[in-house]
């Protein structure tokens, strides 16, 4: 299961203990930074794991190549974009090309608007995961990168930083593109797993610790 060519071992590995692959994704629009593509998986125990954040200022083609790549590694089941104009059309033209762009059927798309700011569904509910810890960041892959982080691909911050940037400062200043992106992801995970039973875990397990059994 999961075996590809040019598919790491660890994510062959994660694949067979369970863990399924799932995409937020913030199509750009006028005036702003660009795309990000938020790819992370929903761990066997019901962790939310980000794996990967991309942003890049891409066209129609270019973000269906980053697309066709992160399937290839990843093989995400769902693709979660807002349901905008845009996201038809870029639905219709990956379907016209099929054969190359194996993942467009999995694109769904999200109806954002109040919401966002739910204090379950919205963006304040990602902040209660985070607190319960429901979600496992890998830190260690940027956590030396510094505080003026220059790795991404304009020599601005990577992914991971500009979304640790723009999480910490939500609403307050700037782009919340990766925001969104984050968000769109979290809402993958909960298609994928029905509702918010992983959050329901994560605070059975505090509990457990608690009780000194872990
Ligand atoms: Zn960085």
């Amino acid at each position: 299961m999961g075996e590809l060519p040019g598919r790491p071992e660890w994510i062959v590995d994660a694949l067979n203990k369970g863990w399924r692959f799932c995409c937020g994704v913030d199509l750009s629009g006028t005036g702003r930074k660009g795309n990000v593509i938020f790819c992370g998986a929903v761990s066997a125990s019901g962790s939310r794991v980000p794996v990967e954040v991309r942003c890049g200022k891409w066209s129609s083609p270019e973000l269906a190549r980053q697309l066709d790549a992160i399937d290839a590694l990843y093989g995400p089941e769902i693709i979660l974009v807002e349901n905008n104009g845009y996201q038809r059309a870029f639905q219709d033209w990956a379907a016209a090309d099929g054969e190359r762009h194996a993942w467009w059927g999995r694109v769904k798309g999200f109806v954002t608007g109040r919401n966002k700011a739910n204090a379950t569904l919205g963006l304040p509910g990602l902040e209660v995961e985070f607190e319960n810890g429901v979600w496992r960041v890998p830190r260690r892959e940027f956590a030396d990168h510094g505080g003026f982080c220059d790795r991404g691909p304009d020599g601005g911050p990577c992914g991971w930083c500009r979304w640790v940037e723009e999480m910490e400062s939500y609403p307050h200043v700037g782009s919340d593109d990766t925001v969104m992106a984050c968000w769109f992801f979290r809402e993958a995970c909960r298609l994928l797993s029905g509702s918010n039973v992983n959050f329901r875990r994560a605070r059975m397990r505090e509990g457990e610790r608690e009780m000194g059994s872990f």
